[in-house]
C-alpha cells in the first residue's frame, strides 16, 4: 500500500471544508468529498449575512464574491410573534444587509480557490478507516483505494453527518426531527420583489424569497413526523397550503407549482465538550459541528467561521499545541450555547400557537451543554 503524507486532511468539500482549504494555502491538504464530483443544481441555503464579508476578504475572495451574481438581500417581512407584519430593514446592523447568494457559484468560487491555491481534491469517496499511529499521526484509508493517506491534523467537514467525529466515538445529538419540504419556482422577469418573507403557522414555518437566477424559493418547516407531510410532497398541495397566507399568495400569483425537495433541517449538535478526546490534531467545522436551524440563516456564516477558526488553530499546531485546540473547542461551545439560548426566545416568539406541537417541542429547552 502506496503512503501520501499530508499537512491537513479534509473530509467532505461543502462551504466549511472548501473555506480551509482555501485558507490554509501554504499547506498541503487534502480533502475528501464522497460526492463524484462538484455539487450541480440548485441547492437550498442561500441567505447570507452581511458580517460574512470580514470572512470573505480574509479569505481574498470578497472583490470576487461581489462580482458574482448574488443579490443585495432586502427587507425582511415578518408574520411572527402576532398576525400583524413586521418590517425589519438592515439600517441598524452595521455589517450591512447581507445577500441572498447563488449558492453553486458559491461553493464554485471556494472550489476554484481551494484548488487554485494548491489543494488536492479526491471526489467519490465511500467509508473510510482512520486510526493513530504510535507517531501521533492520523491514518486514512479509503475503501476500494490503494493509499493511506496520514496528516497531523484531520478535519470533519461532512456536513449533518458528523461521520468522522462519530467514527472517532464522538456523540453527534440531532436535537430537532424538523424538515423541509422547498421547491425552486420559475418566476416572471416581472417579479422584482426582494424581501424575504416568513410566515409561521400552527404546524411550522415558511419562507419565501426570490433568487437572481429567475426562481424563487418557496420552503415549509415542519416536523418530520407531521400526518401531511408526505400529501404535502406533491407540490400542488404545497403551493396551494401557501397560497392560504397572503403575505406568501402575493408573490405566488403568476407561478407555477414545481418538484418538491425534503432535506432534514434542524439543529444538530457535535459533543463539542468533548472534542479532545477525539485526539489531538482532530477539528469539526461547519455543520458537522453546530448544525443551525435555518431560521437563524447562520450555517454558512458559521461555515466561514469556524474554517477560519480551524486555520488559526492550524497555523498555532493544534496537534501538539493544548491551547491552540482548546480555544477553538471554547470558540465553539461558546457559539452554540448563545445559539440554543436565541433559537428558543425564537421559537417561544408566535404564543400565539404555544400549546400546538411544533411549537411547544421547541420552547422547551434543546439541550444543556456540557462544560468543557
Ligand atoms: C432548508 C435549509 C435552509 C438553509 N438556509 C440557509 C440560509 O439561508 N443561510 C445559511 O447560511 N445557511 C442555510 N442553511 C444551512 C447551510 O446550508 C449549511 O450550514 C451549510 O451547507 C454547511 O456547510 P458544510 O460545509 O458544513 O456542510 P455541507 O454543505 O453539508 O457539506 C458537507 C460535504 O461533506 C460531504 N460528505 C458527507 N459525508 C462525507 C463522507 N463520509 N466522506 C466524504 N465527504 C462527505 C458532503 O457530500 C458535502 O459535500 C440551510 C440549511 C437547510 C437544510
Amino acid at each position: 500500500m502506496e503512503t501520501c503524507c499530508w499537512d491537513v486532511i479534509i473530509l467532505g468539500a461543502g462551504p466549511a471544508g472548501l473555506a480551509l482549504a482555501a485558507r490554509l494555502a501554504s499547506r498541503k491538504v487534502l480533502l475528501l468529498e464522497r460526492q463524484w464530483s462538484p455539487a450541480a443544481g440548485m441547492r437550498i441555503g442561500e441567505s447570507l449575512p452581511g458580517a460574512a464579508r470580514v470572512l470573505l476578504q480574509r479569505l481574498g475572495l470578497f472583490e470576487e464574491f461581489l462580482d458574482g451574481d448574488h443579490l443585495e438581500r432586502g427587507t425582511s417581512i415578518a408574520i411572527w410573534d402576532s398576525n400583524a407584519p413586521v418590517w425589519r430593514d438592515s439600517l441598524r446592523d452595521p455589517s450591512g444587509p447581507g445577500w441572498v447568494i447563488d449558492r453553486r457559484q458559491f461553493e464554485q468560487m471556494l472550489l476554484n480557490a481551494a484548488t487554485q491555491r494548491g489543494a488536492q481534491i479526491q471526489y467519490g469517496c465511500r467509508d473510510f478507516q482512520v486510526s493513530r499511529g504510535a507517531d501521533d499521526r492520523w491514518t486514512l484509508a479509503l475503501d476500494g483505494d490503494n493509499t493511506r493517506h496520514v496528516a497531523p491534523v484531520i478535519v470533519d467537514a461532512s456536513g449533518r453527518s458528523a461521520s468522522l467525529a462519530r467514527r472517532l466515538g464522538l456523540n453527534h445529538i440531532r436535537q430537532d426531527a424538523q424538515v423541509c419540504l422547498h421547491s425552486f419556482l420559475m418566476v416572471p422577469a416581472s417579479d422584482e420583489d426582494t424581501t424575504t418573507r416568513l410566515v409561521a403557522d400552527e404546524d411550522g414555518w415558511w419562507y419565501s424569497v426570490r433568487l437572481a437566477n429567475g426562481h424563487r424559493v418557496l420552503a415549509y418547516h415542519l416536523d418530520a413526523k407531521h400526518p401531511e407531510r408526505i400529501a404535502l410532497q406533491q407540490p400542488e398541495a404545497l403551493f396551494n397550503r401557501a397560497c392560504r397566507y397572503p403575505l406568501l399568495a402575493d408573490v405566488l400569483a403568476q407561478v407555477q407549482p414545481a418538484e418538491i425537495h425534503c432535506r432534514p433541517a434542524g439543529t444538530a449538535l457535535l459533543d463539542i465538550a468533548n472534542l479532545d478526546k477525539a485526539g489531538p490534531g482532530f477539528l469539526a467545522i461547519g455543520d458537522a459541528a453546530i448544525t443551525f436551524d435555518p431560521i437563524s440563516s447562520q450555517g454558512l456564516f458559521h461555515s466561514l467561521a469556524s474554517a477560519e477558526s480551524a486555520a488559526t488553530a492550524i497555523n498555532a499546531g493544534c496537534w501538539h499545541n493544548p491551547h491552540a485546540a482548546q480555544s477553538f473547542q471554547q470558540e465553539l461551545l461558546a457559539v452554540a450555547s448563545h445559539y440554543l439560548a436565541k433559537l428558543r426566545l425564537t421559537y417561544q416568539g408566535p404564543e400565539r400557537f404555544a400549546e400546538a406541537p411544533f411549537w411547544a417541542d421547541r420552547t422547551m429547552p434543546l439541550c444543556r451543554l456540557p462544560e468543557a
